[in-house]
């Protein structure tokens, strides 16, 4: 037998219990402090004939963090990352109706500019998904933006197109928005769920004292009490409608989550999904330079037991805490494209758009045209160097594709920020999300 190299160890600091985790099988478990000293000697020597507590062996064995010498844990994972790259089952669609917004968000990284989808790039596209959605099982397709809803009629009309040829095909067609809300009026709500889009992602960045200084119009004009209502209608008007409710924060806003938590009726909160997500970079906004680490993850943890607490939905802090993950972001997969309101074909969102980045292009005849930079784009390592020797990496999956591959697989890139593995443990570790945990002794040991 030998030790698996994914075991996770963290002390809990609010029950002096101990928290062991392994991030390849998902395995999660708690021990005391006379089982971990046991648990630890076993870890270390798990072929040892000394230690005879075979309750305790008998959970770690069962559990994966003691496994078979002949298992190899970097194929199953890289197995995984190749399943994930190659999955032919299902074809990812991000359209971007336009590229401008009626919004100024100041950590907006996007340059948005007039911009709208001709009839000639509409067509081009329902020929393409014509051709293209047949060959797949399962399809998602998403508007984003700039402003989706500023090309309402493409989105209402490339929307009924693809559900005609899911229903006449049999294929399972997801459809999702990402808005800002502040067009959600009634009339286009009813129009976009007469197209059949019941999933949206919408962000409030706090309080209205916090979100009106993050999200203001182009004019400079406050957003809140508008996006607040559109939220409350959007959810009343129909039992499947699922919002991501976003709260991007930073030092200025972090703090006024609970009250805005509070401030949603109690009748639509089980329709928000909450998510916190700190503004990136390193600037004046960015959340991870102006932040503690550590406060960033009790507030998480914190916050999300708050709002669960308050009838909201809520996910494990996104996918990072998920493990069984395949790739890193959804843009590492080769059935997977984002086209622009031009016909552009990209493949990662956190882009500016300009047709030099491009990996393709739609041709008038519905064809996906790939040029070089698609080619370079799938010609990064599955992982780098570094990653090998990483126990996050089953929950990562090796970290973003584009930085890699613009710091040239140097290895000098890593994704263990605030967001992700190592902060949803330490989550877990605080107890944020502790009847996730599966203590040892509803299974039975004893010793
Ligand atoms: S990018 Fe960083 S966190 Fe992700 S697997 Fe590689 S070393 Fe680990
Ligand atoms: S920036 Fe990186 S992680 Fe984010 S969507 Fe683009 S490729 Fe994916």
């Amino acid at each position: 037998m030998k030790t698996s190299k994914y075991n996770i160890i963290i002390p809990s600091i609010e029950t002096d219990e101990t928290i062991l985790f392994n991030s390849l099988y998902g395995s999660l478990t708690v021990w005391d402090k006379k089982e971990i000293h046991i648990v630890n000697s076993y870890l270390s020597q798990p072929d040892s004939i000394e230690l005879n507590h075979l309750p305790i062996k008998s959970i770690l064995i069962s559990q994966k963090y003691i496994i078979d010498d002949d298992v190899d844990e970097v194929a199953i994972i890289e197995n995984r990352k190749r399943q994930g790259i190659e999955d032919g089952n299902r074809l990812d669609v991000i359209i971007m109706p336009t590229l401008d917004c009626n919004f100024d968000c100041v950590y907006c990284y996007e340059s948005h500019r007039p911009s709208r989808m001709t009839d000639e790039t509409e067509t081009a596209i329902k020929r393409w998904l014509s051709s293209e959605m047949p060959n797949y099982k399962v399809v998602m397709l998403s508007w984003f933006g700039g402003e989706p809803l500023l090309g309402c009629e493409r989105v209402i009309s490339i929307t009924n197109h693809a559900i005609k040829i899911a229903e006449t095909s049999g294929i399972f067609c997801v459809t999702h928005m990402t808005s800002n809300g502040y067009l959600l009026t009634r009339a286009n709500i009813q129009k976009v769920l007469e197209a059949g889009i019941y999933d949206f992602q919408i962000t409030v960045d706090g309080t209205p004292e916090t979100h009106d200084k993050l999200r203001v119009l182009k004019n400079g004009k406050k957003t809140f009490s508008r996006v607040f209502e559109n939220i409350n209608n959007l959810a009343r008007s129909d039992e499947r409608v699922k919002i991501s409710l976003r709260v991007n924060f930073n030092q200025s806003n972090l703090h006024s989550i609970p009250r805005l938590l509070e401030m949603f009726p109690k009748d639509v909160r089980p329709h928000l999904r909450v998510v916190y997500e700190p503004i990136f970079g390193q600037c004046s906004m960015s959340a991870t330079e102006n932040l503690p680490a550590q406060e960033i993850s009790e507030a998480m943890a914190s916050y999300y037991k708050l709002a669960r607490e308050l009838g909201y939905d809520v996910i494990l802090s996104g996918a990072s805490g998920y493990t069984g993950k395949l790739v890193y972001c959804y843009a590492e997969r080769q059935s997977q494209v984002i086209i622009n309101y031009n016909g552009d074909v990209h493949k990662c969102s956190v882009s500016n758009f300009e047709p030099e980045a491009r990996v393709g292009y739609i041709r008038d005849d519905g064809a996906l045209v790939k040029e070089k930079n698609w080619n370079q784009w799938f010609s990064t390592d599955l992982f780098e160097e570094k990653c090998y020797s990483c126990v996050y990496l089953p929950l990562c999956m090796g970290g973003c594709r584009k930085m890699r591959s613009q710091l040239q697989n140097t290895g000098s890139y890593c994704t263990l920020v605030p967001t992700n593995s190592s902060y949803v443990l330490k989550q877990v570790a605080l107890q944020g999300f502790g009847d996730l945990l599966t203590n040892n002794s509803d299974k039975g040991g004893d010793a």
